[in-house]
């Protein structure tokens, strides 16, 4: 039997699993175009009430975001006793399987996907709206290439009032910025951090920092400089590289401010690259 949503949208087949929810390639049945549908898991909402707020909290989030570079939430459904977020679906998987094909990625490629979601999130944060998850399974691509940042499901309002507490750590320890590791709540400077090690992984292949396990990866992350891009990266241009380490400032009051100046620096390479 299937379901249909709203009385417009079935679901076709699973796309992605997460702790939080399922995510499924479904039809919306008026255009029968493709949409992505993420349904929110019971077991998680039993386990911790808290997910349901969450959950809504992200269809809103994105519901406000209207922008290229971020997946357009058509409806937010609540049917049945289970709850739904039907998006945009975007095609071509995410940066992260990406990467585990190719490694590295052409300096174009780095530059225009670094590009797009840099200006994805300066609007989020002129939004008051912290992500909270940057990293590349979380920028999914259209077949051309088009990146979309998408799963606001950590994400945070500064002005409202807050999910989590200060202390409790969110995201994934990867991209994780060193002042979280002190219980210090994050802010627009931690998405940047995370911005920062995502450009490096693709520039270089590598993330910044290692471990063979929790302690040690967050002692690199707090403790060790990044290695010069350029040293791992030769073609990568002077300015890309320099904004990059700026961004990964341990000291969030030294880190790059905004991230309109990574924004800057990426479209004055774009113009630097096409011209020859
Ligand atoms: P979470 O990580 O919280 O489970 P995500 O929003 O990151 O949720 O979705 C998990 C996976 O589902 C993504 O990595 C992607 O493979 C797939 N997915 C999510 N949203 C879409 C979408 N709009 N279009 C296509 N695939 C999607
Ligand atoms: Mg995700």
């Amino acid at each position: 039997m299937t379901t249909l949503i709203n009385n417009r949208f079935t679901i076709e087949d699973t796309i992605g699993e997460g702790g939080m929810g399922f995510v499924y390639r479904g039809i919306d049945t008026t255009t029968n175009e493709p949409v992505a549908i993420k349904k929110l898991k019971r077991e998680a909402v039993v386990k911790n009430p808290e997910q349901l707020e969450r959950f809504r909290r992200e269809a809103l989030i994105l519901y406000q975001l209207n922008h290229p570079n971020m997946v357009r939430v058509y409806d937010a459904v609540t049917q049945d006793g289970d709850y739904y977020i039907v998006m945009q679906y975007v095609e071509g998987g995410s940066l992260r399987e990406l990467l585990k094909r190719e490694k590295k990625l052409p300096l174009y490629d780095v530059v225009t996907i670094g590009l797009d979601v840099s200006d994805a999130l300066a609007r989020a944060h002129r939004l008051k709206i912290i992500h909270r998850d940057v990293k590349p399974d979380n920028v999914l691509l259209t077949a051309n290439g088009t990146p979309y940042l998408t799963d606001f499901g950590q994400a945070h309002i500064s002005d409202a009032p807050g999910l989590t507490r200060p202390g409790q750590m969110i995201g994934t320890l990867n991209y994780m910025a060193p002042e979280i590791f002190v219980g210090e709540s994050a802010d627009r400077r931690s998405d940047i951090w995370a911005f920062g090690i995502m450009l490096y992984e693709m520039l270089t292949g590598f993330r910044p920092f290692m471990g063979e396990n929790s302690a040690q990866l967050m002692t690199a992350i707090i403790k060790q400089p990044a290695p010069d891009i350029r040293k791992l990266r030769p073609d990568c241009p002077e300015r890309v590289a320099e904004i990059i380490h700026r961004m990964l400032a341990k000291n969030r009051d030294e880190r790059l401010f905004t991230i309109r100046e990574a924004s800057l620096q990426l479209e004055y390479a774009l113009y630097e690259l096409e011209q020859y």
